[in-house]
């Protein structure tokens, strides 16, 4: 066999073994960027000597063939694409040379439709009469697993086509993703609950959408984008671009990417791509891998129709980003202790530039995925960083270990390295605990956590300076944040007066803060911001609360018996109580309105906020509209009551004008809250 046959056997075996960890496993060990290089060099051997190409060739494929599993295999019924890719400005232009051998002048005559490369996975829904029947993965293009069952519990995901004019049959095709938000509020969850963290949103959607007990798939942050259609056999659309095709799809009620552009010629294209990349990726709330550019008249892009083997349209490609992915060195595995008493590694690197930012740590997640990678300090690693995750250690580079005198490997603690009690891990659990309560690294976050933002708000106390006033001997519990003067504060080396000054009228601010807040603060176990704000409202003082009884607290609406069981066995603690009574002596407000369910002006209503207001940040919007009885919610659907809008708005506002839905802007919002 020749070397340039035997290379390209090995990449078919390499890229085979890669599509199916990535598809069927949902579990990657090749980065994107890694499995672009191979398959473009087999693409590039294929195009030099043509009779390398064989017939199951990956670069004639799409995606992998789906395996025996769980699910029931589904037939589409039209096939589901993949898209060529372009790495650069020049690899696009080569693009339109092909794209007008094939369709003259038409290629470029309509103009581009400029899209979000939404990274999750690929999903044909199919509706008939309007009413969602199937939702299927895209499998190899042909035939996919029909996850039906699972996709209705994404709430995104309309069971009944809105408007009007759907044809009878069809399959809507779009992408099934997380949010960035979702998948770490699910990552951290779950390193609570000490079960293994996912890799990536698009890894963590593709897996959820394939579980067995739909019940799973509904726990986990699903969102859905449409982009594209298709319909069995020959239909006359009412419409000629793919600009409207999406304007259609939304006026059904189907959610769409925000965002798009359309471009005249190809230059505009470029800048688009250029900005995406470098300005608007991000803002995104979800992850992008590149944006796709699409030839906007309907007419063009049937001319121009598909490569051979329908593999990949020739009226679409994705522009796809630079690899969020560098090699650099771990210097070291630091291990932090949380307020919960879990230990979790950090990795150190030597600082790393990655998309525009340089990267120093990154996250580890807990010691099984240390020892399951086996990385070891003093190797080369591989850190990607993808908008606004924290960046993550996807693994060390082999190659560069050194095999002659190679790192030790990393031995995960048995003991805790803040307070040197010995570990504990519970049975079936990754988490290590530290069980120590008096640990001083959990104080420190039990502090962190009271002054936070979202809690007692003492704007002004960083980590940095409970720290220093930790290990100063100055505070101990949260009740002695509230016995700090200016003149202790003076003591400390790099306070100046001015800054002692406002730390006190911050801290002293903080006592006026709601019950919720203060609930939220005190840590709890399992009480949340929400869950803190049911109880303040229904108990409307700590005393009541303090005194309540099982029963009365299980009977809130969304409070289970594991929050029960933590709340009165918080309140059952002698410390505990001796803290609230400390706290109150201090004059921290330990009250908030009762809200019984029949009160506010917002009651009972459904409200989406979108876009920048003019006055009210994200968060402070949202408690003044759960203050007056309202609720807020991500998407727009027929159900809500009306769409605050600031500047900016973008697929919600449309979302909200094609379904009907009440726009009203800040000024009216307060009017109707009566401020
Ligand atoms: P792709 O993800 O590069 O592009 C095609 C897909 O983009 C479509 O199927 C669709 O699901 C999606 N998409 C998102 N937004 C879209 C929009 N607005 N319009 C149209 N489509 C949109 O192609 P692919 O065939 O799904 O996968 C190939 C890629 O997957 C590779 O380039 C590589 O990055 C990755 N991959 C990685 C590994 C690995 O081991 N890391 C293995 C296999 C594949």
């Amino acid at each position: 066999m020749s070397a340039d046959a035997e290379r390209a056997a090995w990449l078919r075996g390499a890229l085979d073994r890669a599509s199916h960890e990535y598809y069927v496993l949902d579990r990657p060990s090749l980065s994107d960027a890694e499995y672009d290089r191979l398959f473009r060099e087999l693409l590039a051997l294929e195009q030099a000597h043509p009779a390398l190409r064989t017939a199951d060739s990956p670069t004639l494929r799409i995606g992998a063939e789906v395996g025996a599993t769980h699910l029931a295999k589904y037939a589409h019924l039209v096939p589901m694409g993949s898209l060529s890719n372009a790495f650069s400005a020049e690899e696009l232009e080569d693009w339109a040379t092909s794209g007008r051998d094939v369709a003259g002048a038409d290629f470029d005559r309509s103009g581009f439709c400029c899209e979000l490369k939404i990274d999750g996975a690929s999903m044909s829904l199919t509706y008939k009469e309007g009413v969602l029947i199937t939702g299927a993965t895209r499998g190899n293009g042909s035939v996919g697993e029909d996850v039906t069952a699972n996709v209705r519990t994404i709430r995104d995901i309309p069971l009944r086509l809105a408007g009007t004019g759907w044809p009878a049959l069809i399959e809507i095709r779009g992408e099934v993703y997380m949010t960035f938000e979702g998948f770490e509020r699910m990552n951290t969850e779950r390193v609570a609950a000490g079960e293994p963290v996912f890799a990536n949103p698009r890894n963590s959607a593709a897996g959820a959408l394939r579980q067995k007990d739909p019940a799973v798939t509904a726990s986990r942050p699903l969102r859905f984008f449409g982009y594209a259609f298709a319909v069995p056999g020959t239909t006359t659309l009412p419409f000629s671009t793919q600009w409207e095709l999406l304007d259609t799809l939304a006026s059904w009620g189907v959610p769409v990417a925000p965002q798009r552009q359309h471009c005249t010629a190809l230059a505009d294209v470029h800048a688009w791509a250029h900005a995406l990349e470098t300005v608007h990726r991000a803002t995104l709330a979800f992850a992008i891998d590149g944006g796709v550019v699409k030839v906007n008249a309907l007419a063009a892009q049937a001319d121009l129709g598909s490569t051979a083997g329908g593999r990949e349209p020739r009226w679409a490609i994705a522009r796809k980003f630079a690899p969020d992915i560098s090699e650099t060195r771990l210097l070291d595995i630091e291990i932090q202790v949380g307020r919960t008493g879990v230990l979790t590694p950090r990795a150190v690197l030597e600082p790393v530039e990655i998309g525009g930012t340089t990267v120093t740590y990154a996250t580890l997640h807990n010691f099984d995925q240390i020892a399951e990678k086996d990385l070891r300090i003093g190797d080369v690693v591989q850190v990607k960083r993808a908008g606004e995750v924290i960046p993550q250690v996807l693994g060390p580079v082999p190659d560069k270990r050194d095999s002659a005198h190679p790192p030790a490997p990393f031995r995960a603690p048995t003991h805790c390295p803040e307070c040197g009690t010995a570990v504990t891990r519970g049975e079936g659990e990754v988490a290590v605990r530290c069980p120590n309560d008096r640990c001083p690294a959990r104080h420190l976050e039990e502090l962190v956590h009271f002054t936070a933002r979202t809690a007692m708000d003492i704007r002004g106390l960083s980590e940095q300076r409970v720290r220093q006033l930790l290990e100063a001997g100055l505070i101990g519990d949260p009740a002695t944040l509230y016995d700090l003067t200016e003149g202790v504060l003076a003591t400390l080396p790099r306070l100046g007066d001015k800054s002692a000054q406002q730390l006190i009228a911050a801290i002293d601010a903080s006592k006026a803060q709601p019950l919720s807040r203060l609930l939220f603060g005190l840590g709890i176990p399992d009480v949340g911001e929400e869950t803190a704000k049911l109880l303040a409202r229904r108990f409307g003082t700590m005393d009541a609360l303090k005194d309540a009884t099982a029963e009365e607290i299980e009977g809130i609406h969304g409070i289970g018996p594991s929050i029960v069981a933590s709340v009165t066995g918080w309140f059952a603690a002698p410390e505990n109580r001796v803290l609230v009574k400390t706290l109150e002596r201090h004059g921290v407000n330990t009250t908030e309105p009762r809200r019984a369910e029949a009160e506010g002006a917002l009651l009972g209503k459904k409200i989406v906020i979108t876009g920048t207001l003019p006055t009210l940040g994200r968060t402070e919007a949202r408690e003044l509209v759960e203050g007056s009885g309202g609720k807020v919610t991500d998407s727009v659907s027929k159900n809500t009551d009306f769409v605050v809008v600031g500047a900016d708005a973008g697929s919600k506002l449309d979302k909200a004008r094609t379904l009907g839905v009440e726009v009203i802007d800040e000024a009216e919002l307060l009017r109707r809250i009566g401020r």
